[in-house]
């Protein structure tokens, strides 16, 4: 994609989801960057470049009912590697709470149960818990029985612990909590 001709270009949805300019949206010239070292990209319709072109020229809806804000694990690579400083994970962390205001579609509540799901274990122990969380997105997706064979050899592996580890410093996390639920969504 190019250089975008501003003048003619509906910018309103940048600015619903960024009023002050500080997330720079605007200043995206589609290097792509941030799709080059995403590590969600393949697990994606929408890669970060295309999410940033999509609030650029408007596309709410579509942007809005993609998996793509879904699926996007935090790791600020993206955010990193931008020569234009796009804050891409804010970005894509203001429009999931735009989307979680409105109708989540069918084809993506699973992802977004998910990352609820995480971000409570997260906030409860201040760090993973991967068997809780996958018990609890079972339970909560109704699918309790899937991928059951693989239970065993990932304990074997050490990739699952039977019991949570607690992080000394959850208090911390939980007080990032607290201060952005009463921030509240952009
Ligand atoms: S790295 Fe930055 S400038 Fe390049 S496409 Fe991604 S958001 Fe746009
Ligand atoms: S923060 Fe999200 S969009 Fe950016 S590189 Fe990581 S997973 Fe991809």
């Amino acid at each position: 994609m190019s250089a975008l001709n501003w003048q003619k270009i509906d910018t309103g949805f940048a600015r619903e989801l960024d009023p002050t300019g500080q997330l720079r949206i605007l200043s995206c010239y589609q290097c792509k960057k941030c799709s080059s070292g995403c590590p969600m990209e393949r697990d994606s319709d929408l890669h970060p470049h295309q999410i940033i072109r999509m609030v650029q020229i408007g596309r709410k809806e579509e942007t809005l009912r993609s998996k793509g804000i879904w699926t996007c694990v935090s790791c600020q690579t993206c955010v990193t590697r931008c020569p234009m400083d796009v804050n891409t994970p804010a970005v894509i962390d203001a429009l999931r709470a735009m989307a979680s205001r409105a109708e989540i579609p069918k084809s993506v509540r699973q992802v977004s149960l998910f990352n609820r799901i995480f971000l409570e274990w997260a906030k409860r122990l201040g760090r993973i818990y991967e068997l809780g969380m996958m018990g609890t997105f079972k339970a909560g997706s109704l699918n309790l029985f899937s991928d059951m064979e693989k239970f065993p050899m990932m304990l074997r592996k050490g990739k699952l612990r039977i019991l949570p580890h607690l992080s000394r410093r959850r208090s911390n996390l939980r007080r990032v909590f607290k201060r952005t639920i009463k921030k509240g969504p952009k």
